[in-house]
């Protein structure tokens, strides 16, 4: 089947929907697409919180310029601007559709301490923030009745001559390709946590959105920026939220040194993230970890606290690790958690192509820079995706018709799917499965571009990518069904991680000094002279092409970062 829309959302996490809520408040004609379904997109997995400046004495220049510093000046100023005035609007716009967010004694909006913030300016409901907006986004959804399709998984954009004009996809419960053709698609398609083994992220978050754009000739920027966590659980990789730190719990090495005050003696265990997790793997490399980890104690801030505002975190702690957090210390690591990269776009989530826009943790816009404070995340989805809901649907109000010609381009890009799909299909069993190489490429990821990074290693996991890749050619598909057919699935998301993982791989290759997350062994300062300016991918057949673009300053000029 051919479908037909104004607008095209991609992804039903909290981006998406509020992106199809502002595109159906303009008026315009739109659906949304998400290949699982709605509520149990990863943006439900948030637990810590949500920023704005909405307390008494703070301001949004106080916010904004936590967000540079955090960003370690690689975030785009203009846009950081724009996120943190339009914050205490956008929560409590939240908080009227219904988010019960927790409350401080007096009756009024609580907050937390999060890391690299100058003060506590982060709203929370317990440790199951992403939870109450994701469930209250969709409740608004269904109430406004946004055509939704879900279930359905995105293989490819319709592309032609650089503008975008809808999407291909599969039903997966039937097995079958549609397209359905747009004036605008816009990509909420969250992260690509699974690039990298462990992780924090859902199953779910194979990076499609950024590999399907990114193949169709949009920009993908700053992919060498990529987060690590410093509390999740040994094992598993799930995340312990740094609300916990935010509330009161402290790290400890093997010799029960509260040894944060070494490495930040001012924040202590709330610097931002990649200082953090860079003093944890220091601990661990220099002798002073417990089984590759530090501890979490949480222990003095008693049962009460940790059952009212942590009930989550103590729950995955027992299930995950055996360990019951008001009882015992618990042991963490830095793990896989964030990209601060994705599809490049400008402060209304256009991306180099035509017709196409992306917003969420899929986009590049770029506010997180080098390294993305905690809580800023949930708040870029609400801000960017109402931002390019509108920008889509302004688009789509002036498109004019050509609809004869997209209905032709739509026909012929079903048929290159399908025979695509078909070929994998077909495929001969040599040996080779989804799981296996996809495994392969996680683990030396978080091997070659984890915490620190030098030239050997990432030029030994450029090696390694080629072959994966090769192997990529060859993975087998069992199930011939049609019924969700998510061994088709795997085997198509694989290849978008490999796209994703050379992609970061390169960039980490170029960027030669150490900024935010990116810490390079081999050139350990930060070197604002060359390199205070984002790296940008093209892809292009014969291999991608590196772009330069500068950092965008406004009022905060580069200084030493400490914390
Ligand atoms: C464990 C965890 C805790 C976190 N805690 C916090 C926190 O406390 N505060 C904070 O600010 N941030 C937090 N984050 C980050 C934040 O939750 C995410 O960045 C954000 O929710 C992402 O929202 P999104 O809408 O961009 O994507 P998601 O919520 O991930 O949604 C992506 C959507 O895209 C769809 N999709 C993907 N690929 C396809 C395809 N091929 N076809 C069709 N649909 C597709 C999916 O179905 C899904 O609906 C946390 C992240 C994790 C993993």
């Amino acid at each position: 089947m051919i479908y037909k829309h104004g607008v095209l959302v991609v992804g039903a996490g909290l981006a998406g929907m509020r992106a199809a809520i502002e595109a159906h408040n303009q008026g315009v004609d739109v659906a949304i697409v998400s290949k699982v379904y709605p509520v149990r997109s990863h943006s439900n997995a948030a637990q810590g919180g949500i920023n704005a400046a909405l307390g008494e004495g703070d301001t949004w220049e106080s916010h904004g310029y936590d967000t540079v510093k955090g960003s370690d000046y690689l975030g785009d100023q203009d846009a950081i601007e724009i996120l943190a005035r339009e914050a205490p609007a956008a929560v409590l716009e939240l908080e009227h559709w219904g988010v019960n967010f927790s409350r401080d004694e007096a009756g009024h909006l609580g907050t937390r301490n999060f890391g690299g913030a100058s003060q506590a300016r982060t709203f929370f409901v317990a440790d199951i923030t992403g939870q109450a907006l994701l469930q209250v986004m969709f409740e608004q959804l269904v109430r406004v009745g946004v055509r939704m399709y879900n279930e359905w998984f995105v293989t490819s954009l319709i592309e032609d001559g650089g503008v975008v004009r809808g999407i291909v996809g599969m039903d997966i419960r039937s097995g079958q390709l549609h397209a359905i053709q747009a004036d605008a698609v816009v990509l909420a398609t969250g992260g690509m946590g699974r690039v990298f083994e462990p992780s924090t992220n859902a199953l779910i978050n194979t990076g499609d959105g950024m590999a399907i754009a990114y193949r169709a000739g949009a920009r993908l920027m700053d992919m060498e920026m990529m987060q690590y966590h410093p509390t999740t659980l040994k094992g598993s990789g799930a995340l312990l939220t740094e609300g916990a730190r935010g509330e009161g719990a402290y790290l400890l090495n093997s010799e029960g040194d509260r040894f944060m005050k070494t490495y930040a003696p001012n924040k202590l265990e709330l610097a931002s993230r990649d200082v953090v997790s860079r003093a944890e793997q220091t601990e661990i490399n220099e002798g002073r970890g417990i089984d590759n980890c530090v501890l979490l104690d949480c222990r003095h801030l008693g049962k009460d606290l940790i059952m009212r505002k942590l009930g989550q975190i103590h729950e995955l702690a027992l299930e995950l690790a055996g360990v019951d957090i008001v009882e015992r210390p618990v042991p963490v690591r830095p793990g896989f958690h964030y990209p601060m990269g994705g599809i490049k776009t400008d402060v209304d989530g256009k991306t180099t192509l035509e017709g196409l826009y992306a917003a969420g943790e899929c986009a590049c816009v770029s506010i997180h820079g080098g390294n993305r404070l905690g809580a800023n995340s949930l708040l870029d989805t609400v801000i960017f995706g109402r931002r390019a809901g509108a920008a889509a649907s302004a688009r789509s109000r002036t498109a004019g018709s050509g609809a004869a010609e997209g209905s032709r381009l739509a026909e012929v890009a079903l048929q290159q799917e399908t025979d695509r799909l078909r070929a994998l299909l077909d495929r001969p069993y040599v040996g080779e499965l989804a799981a296996k190489v996809r495994w392969d490429m996680g683990v030396n990821m978080v091997k070659y571009c984890g915490v620190f990074r030098d030239e050997a290693g990432l030029t030994e996991m450029g090696n390694l990518l080629h072959s994966l890749e090769d192997r990529a050619t060859r993975v087998h598909v069992g199930d011939k069904g049609r019924v969700f057919n998510t061994n088709l699935t795997s085997v198509l998301e694989l290849q978008f991680m490999l796209d994703l993982a050379r992609a970061v791989q390169l960039t980490a290759l170029t960027r030669t000094e150490s900024r935010g997350a990116h810490t390079r062994t081999d050139y350990p300062e930060r070197d604002d002279e060359h390199w205070l300016r984002h790296i940008q991918l093209q892809y292009a057949s014969e291999g991608p092409e590196i772009h330069y673009t500068p950092v965008t300053i406004t009022r905060w000029e580069p200084q030493v970062r400490s914390y």
